[in-house]
């Protein structure tokens, strides 16, 4: 018997996740990764992080396997000594996949072939799947799962107009690089965080960050809530679902913090999302999303302490408003802003500004080559709610004409359209069960 070829392209978190759930599977299927840069399984998260940044959920949950959930934990504990209440270097983290990466592979890498470079194209024919690689090399498959992480970063006209180039947050040489003085970082969630403890740890001056709502991601609680609270399910129409939210986070206030209640609310997150209409959705996205994302992305509590006290020492100001110009000046750009609800322009004088404000999830945006293919042969389709691949509820790919393929499947943050709640390890590694379950 042939055995199946499954081809993930993407060797990041979410492709090793899949693999080595593949290579667990007997018969064994024939796994080929597909990664374009230089290092398999450290992706954008585990990759650029410096020593300072944390994971931000407790090492006891990020196991890479749903059913061996302390799995990482257990690692953590002997190779570190870490807690598994504590919450590890991201660094750590990014070795911990390549660990697993390893362990999978086999002794001698069987189990798993790598093979670098990029896929810019993926062709159905006859029945089977073709990638084109960017050197000209093909690989066929049977089956074959787009775990291609982050798009590119949103981008903001003000910036593009002036010929202002903005740094990104992540490449650590040109934030070591860049000119003294104040810096202006676009976004205050968890990429601002990062961005200005790494740059308060090395220079002086004020870091300004800037954002619509002005709003920063808030703490996990400390000492960590029970883990196993019962889940809470909610009803709809959105306006009684956030009634319900509020209302269980208030009881549960009163007898435990509230970032319980976005706990138990997990397991239900990715049904709700799909039982909510199209409308309803976006409604949520539009004006809800700023507050969930900062209750639900939490900052680790050492690392909330460090936050409050830039703020205190008034080295890291939250600004909430809105663009109004830039232009490059004698101390690098000059940037002026509306403040929230204000007319008045404020200026602030940067040396340089970041981009922090995450990835752009409008794939008919995007410029990635593999995306192109994929939309204009019709294989895929964005999400009508704008974020990332639509898809069916197994996470399969639906084309232009409205039909999910068999053997197409994404994981990671382009299916947060469809499913919300599959972006971070806890939801990825299920994803990762799932799909090798349908495949194997
Ligand atoms: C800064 C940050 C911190 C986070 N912290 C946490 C945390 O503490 N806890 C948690 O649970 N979650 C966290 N997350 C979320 C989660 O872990 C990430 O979303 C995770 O990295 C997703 O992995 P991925 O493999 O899907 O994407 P990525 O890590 O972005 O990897 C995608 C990979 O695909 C490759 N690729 C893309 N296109 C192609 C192509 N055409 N050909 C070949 N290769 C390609 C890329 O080079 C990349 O290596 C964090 C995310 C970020 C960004």
């Amino acid at each position: 018997m042939t055995r199946k070829r499954i081809a993930i392209i993407g060797g990041g978190l979410s492709g090793v996740a899949l693999a080595a759930q593949l290579a667990r599977r007997q018969p064994r299927p024939r796994i080929v990764l597909i990664e374009r840069s230089r290092r398999f399984g450290r992706g954008l998260a585990y990759g650029a992080a410096d020593r300072a940044h944390l994971l931000n959920v407790r090492a006891a949950n990020m196991s890479l396997f749903a059913d061996a959930p302390d799995h990482f934990a257990a690692w953590a504990k002997a190779r570190a000594g870490l807690d598994a209440d504590g919450f590890a270097p991201r660094k750590l983290y990014g070795a911990y996949v390549e660990h697993v990466l390893r362990r999978s592979g086999g002794r001698f890498g069987e189990a798993i072939a790598r093979v670098r470079g990029e896929a810019v194209a993926c062709m159905g024919a006859d029945g089977a799947w073709r990638i084109g690689l960017g050197d000209g090399r093909g690989i066929e498959a049977d089956a074959v799962v787009l775990a291609l992480g982050h798009p590119r970063a949103q981008r903001f006209g003000v910036f593009e107009d002036a010929g202002v180039r903005l740094l990104d947050p992540w490449d650590a040489k040109a934030l070591r690089r860049s000119p003294r003085g104040d810096v202006l970082l676009l976004g205050a969630g968890l990429t601002m965080v990062d961005v200005a403890l790494s740059l308060a740890a090395r220079r002086d001056g004020v870091i300004y960050a800037l954002s619509r709502r002005g709003l920063a991601p808030r703490a996990h609680h400390e000492p960590p809530p029970p883990r196993h609270t019962e889940p809470i399910d909610l009803p709809l129409p959105l306006s009684e679902a956030v009634r319900g939210f509020r209302a269980a986070a208030d009881a549960a206030a009163r007898g435990a913090p509230w970032q319980a209640t976005f706990d138990r609310l997990r397991p239900q997150t990715t049904a709700l999302w799909r039982r909510l209409p199209l409308e309803a959705q976006q409604r949520f996205l539009r004006h809800l999303r700023p507050w969930w994302d900062v209750h639900r992305h939490r900052m680790a509590p050492q690392v909330a302490r460090q936050v409050d006290a830039l703020k205190q020492a008034g080295r890291l100001r939250v600004l909430a408003g809105e663009l109004a110009s830039a232009a490059e000046s004698a101390r690098g750009v000059s940037v002026q802003y509306r403040l929230r609800g204000g007319r008045a322009r404020h200026r602030v004088e940067a040396a340089a500004v970041v981009n922090c404000a995450g990835a752009d999830m409008d794939i008919t945006r995007s410029a990635d080559p593999l995306l192109r293919q994929l939309l204009g042969d019709g294989l895929a389709r964005p999400h009508p709610n704008g974020l990332g691949f639509d898809l069916d509820e197994h996470s399969r790919l639906v084309g232009a004409g409205g039909q999910a393929h068999e053997t197409l499947y994404a994981i990671g943050p382009l299916t947060q359209g469809a499913f919300w709640e599959s972006t971070a390890v806890p939801d990825i590694r299920v994803w990762a069960a799932r799909i090798a379950e349908r495949l194997g």
